[in-house]
């Protein structure tokens, strides 16, 4: 029966250590500790950059508690700034827009008006200020939360209507359907369906579109000039 193995029993050969390498020095060891919490606490604010920038930013538009989205967009609607009114050309004692808009909206009602279809514009450009009473004196009157009345009504700042390149269109012969989904059955809608791309508008608000706001039969952007193409370019990419 062999005896039990002791350490003078094992071959002196095997009984030397493996080279140790050398221990790093306290301040190797105190670098390299610097340097790893350097990166994690970089990564860690490269991650939360976005995130943390949104929520230290105030709420863009004052008395509504919502925030911006990654894409810039505000309860759905994308941010326009408000053309100076210098700019705008009236199209009737009340309503006016950019003049590459208006002229292109003439040539349509007259096209419209030939082939029997009476196209009257509802409103045209907003001021941004005009905006704030829509969106928040009739949000009280209807008693809507911020997201409810978003729905319909674009808040201020972030409406196609400040641009100077956005219409409401109603079929005049059918004024009860004015603002309404039933606009949607009127023979003013089916003539802009078919031929509005002619005139370069555009429904900005089509049925289940990607922005989330409601069905807008109405509400038609110009998209005729490069200025009009690269405010509306956003909304355009998330619509593909
Ligand atoms: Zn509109």
């Amino acid at each position: 029966m062999p005896a039990p193995l002791n350490g003078e029993e094992i071959p002196l050969a095997r009984r030397r250590q493996p080279p140790q390498p050398p221990r790093p020095s306290l301040l190797g060891r105190l670098l390299r500790l610097l340097l790893v919490t350097g990166l994690v606490t970089g990564t860690l604010l490269l991650l939360m950059a976005g995130p943390l920038r949104r929520w230290l930013t105030p709420a863009p538009v004052a008395g509504l508690n919502a925030r911006l989205s990654a894409d810039g967009r505000l309860l759905g609607h994308f941010p326009y700034p408000e053309l100076p009114q210098g700019q705008l050309v009236a199209i009737s004692s009340d309503l006016r827009l950019q003049p590459a808009a208006a002229q292109a909206l003439l040539a349509m009602q007259q096209a419209a008006r030939a082939d029997g279809v009476d196209l009257v514009v509802l409103s045209a450009f907003r001021s941004i200020a005009l905006q704030r009473q829509l969106f928040f004196d009739v949000k009280a009157e209807r008693n809507q939360s911020a997201r409810d009345r978003a729905r319909v009504s674009a808040p201020p700042g972030f409406s196609e209507h400040s641009t100077g390149f956005a219409v409401d269109l109603g079929d005049a012969r059918q004024p009860a359907t004015n603002l309404s989904i039933r606009f949607d059955d009127t023979p003013a809608y089916q003539w802009l369906a078919a031929h509005a791309h002619r005139f370069h508008y555009q429904l900005s608000f089509p049925a289940g579109n990607a922005q989330g706001v409601s069905y807008e039969p109405w509400h038609w952007r110009f998209e005729g000039s490069t200025e009009a193409l690269r405010l509306f370019e956003p909304a355009q990419r998330l619509a593909r």
